[in-house]
């Protein structure tokens, strides 16, 4: 299964990658996680992202690109993968469409999440208290709706026109979403 699982930050999605990556065998690749972990160790692609980061902007997509079609390389990817994060774009989108063409693949499904927009500034100001993101203030909270409306809302028209679009609800308990979820990728996976 080729996987992509959206919706806008604090839907839950790195949660439910967790979820579907062990229940299907393929590894969740988080663009957010691999940028926090550079930005740990202190590599030059950390430094490179840590001022977009911390304002709520995206990485510059050449970045963001090139990390992704590194990661996709890798052995682990062959019986398929779930991207959370990625793409974020329309110019990610077309790069992804390219990696998978150079590979002779195709996408399975693309997970969308919807949420309530209030409820999703609560949970991420949660998070915030619990897990201490130093890009979880309430201003960059805000900005990282934002940008999502922005840039990353319009994927799911493009992804709906490919007729590969799965809406979700991403509303109540985490076990909920989980067996929605797994219900919508069955059905795929039998079709
Ligand atoms: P969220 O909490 O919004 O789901 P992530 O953990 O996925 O955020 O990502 C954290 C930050 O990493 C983003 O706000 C952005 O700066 C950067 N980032 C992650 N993925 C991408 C991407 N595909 N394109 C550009 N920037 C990205």
């Amino acid at each position: 299964m080729r996987l992509i699982i959206m919706g806008p930050p604090g839907a839950g999605k790195g949660t439910q990658a967790t979820f579907i990556a062990t229940t299907w065998g393929i590894p969740a690749i988080s663009t957010g996680d691999i940028f926090r972990a550079n930005l740990a160790q202190g590599t030059p692609l950390g430094l490179e992202a840590r001022g977009y980061m911390e304002a709520g902007e995206y990485v510059p997509d050449s970045v963001t690109n090139s990390m992704v079609r590194n990661r996709l390389l890798e052995a682990d990817t062959t019986p398929g993968f779930l991207l959370d994060g990625y793409p974020r774009t329309l110019a990610q989108v077309a790069e992804l469409d390219s990696m998978l063409a150079d590979a002779g693949q195709h996408l399975d499904c693309v997970v969308v999440l919807t949420v309530d927009a209030e409820e999703i500034v609560q949970r991420l100001l949660a998070r915030a208290v619990k897990e201490g993101r130093a890009d979880d203030t309430e201003e960059v909270i805000r900005r990282r709706q934002e940008v999502y409306a922005e840039q990353t809302e319009p994927l799911i028209e493009v992804y709906r026109e490919r007729r590969l679009l799965c809406e979700v609800d991403g509303m109540g308990e985490v076990d909920e979403v989980t067996s929605r979820i797994s219900d919508a990728l069955t059905q795929v996976s039998e079709a």
